[in-house]
């Protein structure tokens, strides 16, 4: 991942004390369905699956179906599988033999979604099967407080990323991931580095460089029905009927950030399946002048999503930075002609060189190529030269 070169990384090892029969028995429980998990998603997506996304998709469900596992888990299952897949990819291209990966060992992943680190306690929670029941464990430090361990788990530059869970001869063992940021990044090692740019609109929610597309169209069915019932409540005028006006919009509103979060995820999910350093999204500032007609977002709508975006890119160890909008949709990506009449609604098509493309696909690839081309770096040092497409990434000159 591109994103390895910014930080400095570190492994906490240390033994597990379980507190009870029934705790040790959960996660034996969990341990196992996990392996099961990862089998049923190598037997999936073998052959046909080469990211994480694309492993996710063929194989989320069935493990949830088929495990006991809740969907954090099964999604970190779906990832193990994809860096499994990868490596064997790997191998074949340089002639070696690589065969279908297995999981047979006792070992399970966790990440900061499903494994909570408290430092003063010396004690970590475990989520195990389903999503929400958790178990506490011991951590057994060494006596000595001079022990490395210490180092990580009370050092406020080192935050906790993720980590691993082993079970051997009997006993617990968890190897906790570490990270801090360089603060020598080395532009050498990074100037390979690579965007995702992203594009929000109307009738898709979002689109991204790499031809990712979120329709609204459901969302915006479902923002005109609530808009339809409650012009109807506010004819009938009745006190139970504003009663229910209030009960709707806050339904609508729970409704729409459920959509955003799950949006947001993908982009963020997007950028980490093309090994991108970072997100680049459109400066929203005069969002009201740029899509006067807009339905489904309000401006509120795109704020919560972009704050969503930021959220959870750094939670990743991505940056997001934003764009001035200006001819980012009205720019032909393959020749750089830019012309008002060049968009047509969802339809692009190029008054000079004639290449034809979705608008909005056409903008996303624009906005990172725009911030590659206008000079913008990232902050804190690193640095970006290339933009993620569907397939490979292309450097702008
Ligand atoms: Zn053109």
């Amino acid at each position: 991942m591109a994103s390895d070169d910014e930080y400095h990384r570190r492994t906490l090892i240390t033994r597990l004390e379980l507190r009870s029969a029934e705790d040790e028995q959960l996660l034996l429980n969990t341990i196992d369905e996990w392996r099961d998990s990862c089998n049923i998603g190598s037997d999936l997506a073998w052959e046909t699956c080469h990211t994480k996304s694309d492993v996710r998709n063929h194989a989320k469900e069935t493990i949830k179906q088929q495990t006991g596992l809740g969907d954090q888990h099964a999604t970190l299952a779906c990832h193990e599988v994809a860096g499994a897949i990868k490596s064997c990819i790997e191998r074949r291209k340089q002639d070696k033999k690589a065969s279908q990966p297995q999981f047979t060992s006792r070992s399970m992943t966790f990440d900061r979604r499903t494994l909570t680190v408290f430092p003063d306690q010396e004690k970590i929670t475990l989520t195990t099967l389903g999503d929400h029941s958790r178990v506490h464990a011991d951590l057994a430090l060494p006596e000595n407080p001079d022990g490395y361990q210490y180092d990580y788990l009370t050092d406020d530059e080192w935050a906790y990323t993720e980590s691993t869970l082993h079970y051997r001869n009997g006993e617990w063992f968890i190897h906790l991931g570490y990270r801090t940021p360089r603060d020598d990044a080395d532009e050498s090692t990074t100037q390979h580095g690579a965007v995702l740019g992203v594009d929000f609109g109307v009738n898709q929610i979002a689109v991204t460089s790499t031809a990712q597309f979120f329709d609204a169209g459901e969302l915006n069915h479902y923002r005109r029905e609530c808009k339809r019932v409650r012009g109807e409540l506010q004819e009938t005028g009745t006190q139970s009927a504003h009663r229910t006006i209030d009960q709707l919009s806050g339904r609508e509103q729970r409704y729409v950030k459920h959509i955003l979060h799950s949006v947001a995820n993908g982009i963020v999910e997007e950028a980490l399946d093309h090994d991108c350093a970072g997100i680049i999204l459109e400066d929203l500032s005069d969002i009201r002048d740029n899509l006067p007609f807009a339905q489904w977002h309000s401006e509120w709508a795109f704020r919560k999503l972009k704050d969503f975006v930021e959220y959870k890119a750094e939670y990743e160890g991505l940056f997001v930075d934003t764009l001035d909008p200006r001819n980012t949709s009205k720019r032909c990506n393959e020749c750089g002609f830019v012309h008002d009449e060049n968009r047509h609604s969802e339809a692009f098509e190029c008054r000079r060189c004639g290449k034809q493309n979705h608008a909005d696909y056409n903008a996303a690839k624009n906005v990172a190529e725009l911030y590659l081309l206008r000079g913008h770096q990232p902050p804190r040092g690193r640095s970006v030269s290339q933009y993620a497409l569907k397939s490979g990434s292309r450097t702008p000159t």
